[in-house]
């Protein structure tokens, strides 16, 4: 046994401090990046923020709405080809460019995976998404998908260290996903005691993955608009949204009426709910690692998103950031003990 004695961080843990800056507005500030990958050789250029490709994240509609604004969406596995197909021909070029197609592991999966990509070529994203990244399994099926698609940009994940960063982006992935517990509806610390701060991670992943010509994603763990921007100051190049997203009209998930309100049902990829819905319940040798809420239901996702957008943009202003491409060189964290004021209760 060994115990690492270094403090890893949340984004509960620290605050940006301000620095001085020659913007006056935060209008002046330029969310859109520009990336090319290092092994597909693929250019993009939006706003590298994603909804997570989860049940009641992660659909057609919410890749609809936010392609407007450029941001991401993945796509959740658990559409079929034809709704794919489907899809595919009504959705506009720029909707395309800016959606990933989430993958497991199985044979199944690989075909499936042909079957989508095969119907545009302005589909340029992978999504290859398991629990635990540091399973070997992972590795070689990264390799198998990067010999088949050598001009697709390929995510793997997800892992929390840069040694598993560095694994993943030589064995073909161009972007690592970093993220094992910090998601609003994960149950993983709770059940297995695995996890890593999700600002640490982020952190020590960008490192490793940077080095290399890699890119990270920081996934989970995100709860204001704050702590996206504290993901991106920490080195993450894209920022990846499950809970801070769900509860939306466009996001699909079932609405429950209690008590005269309105919620939408909203369950971790692990959960019983997800277990139920797509393979028939929990399997007897395992534990289900995530937990369903209703959320109070939130209209369109168009003002949240704009929110999100609008906080970054200040952020940047607050550090003197005239692009989000500069945020993470301008970023002086503080170690805190206080986040917001509370005394009136919750935003
Ligand atoms: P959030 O933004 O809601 O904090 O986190 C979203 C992320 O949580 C997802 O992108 C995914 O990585 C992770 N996640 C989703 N469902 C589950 C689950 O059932 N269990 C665990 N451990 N993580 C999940």
């Amino acid at each position: 046994m060994r115990i690492e004695q270094e403090l890893k961080l949340g984004f509960k843990d620290v605050l940006f401090r301000p620095k001085r800056s020659t913007l006056k507005s935060r209008s002046q500030v330029n969310l859109t990046r520009e990336f090319t990958f290092k092994h597909s050789g693929r250019q993009w250029s939006g706003v590298p923020v994603i909804a997570a490709n989860m049940d009641s994240v992660g659909s057609f509609k919410m890749a609809e709405a936010l392609a407007k604004h450029n941001v991401m969406t993945a796509i959740h596995k658990h559409y079929s080809v034809e709704q794919w197909a489907e899809f595919v021909q009504s959705a506009a070029a720029d909707t395309l460019k800016n959606v990933m197609v989430s993958t497991g592991t199985s044979d199944n999966d690989f075909q499936k995976t042909k079957d989508i990509m095969a119907m545009s070529e302005e589909i340029i994203f992978i999504c290859i998404d398991i629990a635990n990244g540091y399973s070997e399994h992972l590795v070689d099926y990264v390799q198998k998908v990067r010999v088949a698609f050598p001009n697709k940009v390929i995510v793997a994940g997800n892992v929390v260290t840069g040694d598993m960063v560095e694994e993943l982006i030589l064995a073909g992935a161009d972007i690592v996903k970093v993220g094992i517990g910090p998601g609003s509806v994960c149950t993983t610390r709770v059940k297995t005691g695995v996890g890593y701060p999700q600002l640490s991670a982020i952190i020590e992943c960008a490192d490793a993955a940077h080095g290399l010509g890699g890119r990270i994603i920081g996934d989970g763990g995100c709860t204001c608009p704050g702590d996206v921007a504290k993901a991106f100051g920490g080195g993450a190049d894209f920022v990846m949204l499950g809970g801070m997203l769900a509860g939306h009209e466009e996001a699909g998930g079932e609405l429950v009426e209690k008590n005269g309100e309105t919620f939408m049902k909203f369950y971790g990829m692990s959960s019983k709910s997800a277990m139920d819905k797509h393979s028939g319940g929990v399997a007897g040798y395992r534990a289900a690692e995530g937990k369903t809420v209703l959320i109070p239901f939130r209209g369109p996702v168009e003002n949240t998103i704009q929110d999100v957008l609008g906080g970054v943009r200040s952020t940047c202003t607050y550090v003197g950031a005239a692009s989000l491409k500069e945020l993470t060189k301008r970023t002086t964290f503080i170690r805190v003990q206080e986040q917001e004021n509370n005394v009136y209760g919750k935003e």
